[in-house]
């Protein structure tokens, strides 16, 4: 029988979870994990009360021992998973299973600044409106099943909570978790609407080959026609069309510079409005 890696799942409170935090989908960002542990902690000690259970997974163990991205496949390309599968592929379907029907917050960190910043799919309409709960300036809807992201299981929010191996993303963690549980009542209290800004994904911006990378676009700024936005080995790389940079970073990726997105609206109720105008006009 093959030797599984098998996720962490720690469910607590009272009743069927409500809500869903996963951590540690890549063994190189632990913050979440901490924010999880903290959260599960306080739950413990009694100093934060459910209404309704929640369940905290810790995504990939084995690649957090070793702490390094991956062991087999990146986790986060590998959803929905194959239960006939084999390291991440096989660990991808069990989670898979596990965050089924229940809306989930998934924590990473990143190399690109600023943070913070979330995710959503473009079709989910309840995780978009639990992401603009969260304390995060930007989000960036997109589609998770075309990435193989754990977006593809179900109605999740993906947040880069901080810098990667900083305390300020473990802190982070922790913040975000504390409104998530709020935003779906698994703990009593206020969740009010933020209104951040709302980005529709493009498309990568391809790395070409090189030995130097230099990133001079500032990730959310736009970039206008004729605007050099990065250079490789000293030569400029020239946008051809207004783009807003998401996760672009000289060395966050090997084949890629990052992703060039569109902005969609100020705020959810902006999206809202032109959603209801562009469906009542057909
Ligand atoms: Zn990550």
């Amino acid at each position: 029988m093959a030797n599984h890696p098998q996720p962490e799942v720690i469910t607590i409170g009272p009743g069927d979870p409500v809500a869903a935090v996963v951590g540690g989908v890549h063994g190189d960002e632990p913050s979440g994990v901490w924010g999880i542990r903290r959260m599960v902690e306080l739950i413990e000690e009694g100093a934060v009360e459910l209404e309704h259970a929640v369940r905290f997974i810790v995504a990939n163990p084995p690649a957090l021992e070793i702490g390094k991205r991956f062991v087999t496949a990146d986790l986060n390309r590998s959803f929905p998973g194959d239960p006939e599968g084999i390291g991440e592929a096989w660990l991808a379907s069990v989670i898979c299973e596990l965050i089924e029907d229940i809306p989930t917050l998934t924590l990473h960190a990143t190399r690109s600044r600023p943070t913070p910043f979330g995710f959503a799919d473009h079709d989910d309409e309840r995780g978009i409106d639990l992401a603009c709960r969260l304390s995060l300036p930007h989000v960036i809807l997109g589609d998770a099943t075309e990435i193989g992201s754990l977006g593809a299981c179900g109605s999740v929010i993906t947040v880069e909570a901080g810098p990667q191996g900083s305390d300020e993303a473990c802190e982070a963690a922790f913040e975000f978790i504390r409104e998530f549980l709020l935003a779906t009542g698994a703990i009593a209290g206020e969740a009010p609407l933020k209104d951040p800004i709302i980005y529709e994904g493009e498309a990568e911006v391809p790395k070409p080959p090189g030995e130097t990378y230099e990133v001079l676009a500032e990730n959310f700024v736009k970039v206008s026609p004729g605007e050099v936005y990065a250079r490789v080995d000293g030569e400029p790389l020239v946008a051809d069309e207004e783009f807003y940079p998401i996760l672009m970073s000289a060395d966050g990726y090997d084949d890629i510079l990052g992703f060039r997105a569109r902005k969609v609206a100020e705020s959810l109720s902006e999206l809202r409005a032109r959603q209801a105008g562009s469906s009542s006009g057909g």
